[in-house]
């Protein structure tokens, strides 16, 4: 694609990113058919080649965003099934992120969206205010019930009906806390290694027992386990709401307490139980390049990272249940498959580890779940969350394995059967109790 950025725009290490990005795309549209906004709407500029034109023209001209412009680059699930589709290479994700943050810099949202971004992005990366706000959110919506859901016709939805899809995602209790930031889990027998495990900020209060579970599998297997203190959401949620000081400070710390860590006591990895976690922590390398004090630390710690599932494909596990034949359909999460192209791994340690696993039909289409779009966007979310359930449906499993807390909860929200982490199986099949025992969806 042909840009006409000037020299002066190019001398900006962002423009001159997204002229590169842009260059690469040669407008084919191979990434319309698995774009799952364009799949459900139609609309060109609802596919990801559309949208690059939006922040082409945007970045070119330099001018604050339109409503319109707002409108298409909001219904974007940074779902990066685009990216796996294209052949050219387009990194949509850097191009989207600048994006996002362009719109948070120079458009003026209503006053309503302003606060209710504001809130999300106060509430969920602070585990206390999160669980607050859950208990909260519990209480309130009896009364959500009563408010008529109003229908759009912008095609952007109300206020009512994003508060209303926020409180339907409170679970009905919340299991107590687990361990504490500083706890440090010694391996089982000889040990072979030493990993810090990211602690999360939603995950931590809603599921604790998946990192739980992550802790089991690796001491049962000598592997040292460090919830590092000081630790910070890692700023996914943010990110992607355009909110980048947040995202950086966040990233920067982070890099300080792992730094710290890695030379104090040694990391042979830095583990992450949530694959949308993983994607970005993955990125602070690029996030954090034009910084002179944190760019090379930032790419070390990003080089650590690993998904839980990708390093324990190094590891033999020893698996001592015998589980039965239980028919699982793994969930393939976007961040995990899109974002770090781990695919195969997930699914194959589960077999060898007894399950049957079953593919999902469409599994390259995202549930909907997408951090705060299942709140922002409630009506397609909630469109992708019952297409994913239905294909779920078609493999009749016992229960449905996913790698990201997100997404269980967006499809624990439309299923009564059990939705586990990949690594709660893994715990089972190792020695670990058996999960999804108490009944329906998450809990
Ligand atoms: S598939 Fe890649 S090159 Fe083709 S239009 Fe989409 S982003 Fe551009
Ligand atoms: S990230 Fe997902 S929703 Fe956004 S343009 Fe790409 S495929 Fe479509």
């Amino acid at each position: 694609m042909k840009t006409e950025f000037s020299l002066t725009q190019l001398a900006d290490p962002d423009i001159a990113e997204a002229d590169k990005i842009l260059r690469a795309c040669v407008h084919c549209g191979f990434c319309t058919a698995t774009c799952p906004t364009y799949v459900l709407l139609g609309d060109e500029l609802d596919s990801p080649r559309g949208r690059i034109y939006l922040i082409k023209e945007m970045l070119e001209k330099d001018r604050p965003p339109t409503a319109e412009v707002v409108k298409h680059i909001d219904r974007c699930l940074s779902c990066l099934a685009c990216m796996t589709t294209c052949p050219s290479g387009v990194n949509y994700m850097h191009l989207v992120d600048q994006a996002r943050v362009r719109i948070e810099r120079d458009y003026s949202r209503p006053l309503a969206e302003r606060a209710l971004r504001a809130l999300l992005a106060l509430v969920l990366p602070r585990p206390g205010l999160f669980r607050a706000g859950m208990i909260m959110a519990r209480l309130g919506r009896p009364f959500a019930a009563l408010l008529p859901t109003p229908k759009t016709t912008s095609g952007t939805p109300t206020l009512r009906r994003r508060i209303k899809a926020m409180l339907a995602l409170a679970p009905d209790r919340l299991p107590a806390p687990g361990p504490a930031a500083g706890s440090v889990f010694p391996a089982i027998g000889t040990q072979r290694g030493r990993v810090a495990l990211l602690q999360g900020c939603a995950q931590q209060v809603l599921a604790p027992r998946i990192n739980q579970a992550a802790i089991n599998v690796l001491t049962r297997h000598g592997i040292e386990v460090v919830l590092v203190r000081d630790e910070q959401c890692c700023g996914a949620l943010t990110h992607h709401l355009g909110r980048d000081g947040d995202a950086l400070a966040r990233a920067r710390a982070n890099v300080s307490v792992w730094q710290r860590e890695a030379e104090q006591g040694g990391l042979d990895a830095i583990l992450v139980t949530t694959s949308g976690c993983g994607t970005v922590i993955k990125d602070y390398g690029f996030m954090l390049r034009e910084d002179r004090e944190f760019a090379g630390p930032a790419a070390q710690i990003s080089a650590l990272a690993k998904d839980i599932t990708e390093y324990l494909a190094g590891i033999e596990l020893a698996p001592s249940s015998q589980q039965g034949d239980v028919t699982i359909a793994y969930h393939s999460a976007c961040s995990l498959q899109h974002g770090q192209k781990i695919t195969h791994v997930p699914k194959e340690l589960l077999s060898k580890n007894g399950f049957v696993v079953k593919d999902v039909p469409e599994s390259h289409l995202c549930c909907g779940s997408a951090g705060t779009y299942n709140i922002l966007q409630p009506d397609i979310a909630s469109r992708l969350r019952d297409r994913k359930i239905a294909n779920i449906a078609t493999v009749k499993p016992d229960m449905i394995a996913a790698g990201n807390i997100g997404c269980m909860v967006q499809i624990a929200g439309g299923t009564s059967v059990p939705v586990v982490h990949t690594i709660e199986l893994l715990d089972w099949a190792t020695g670990g109790p058996r999960p999804g025992l108490s009944g329906s969806g998450l809990n």
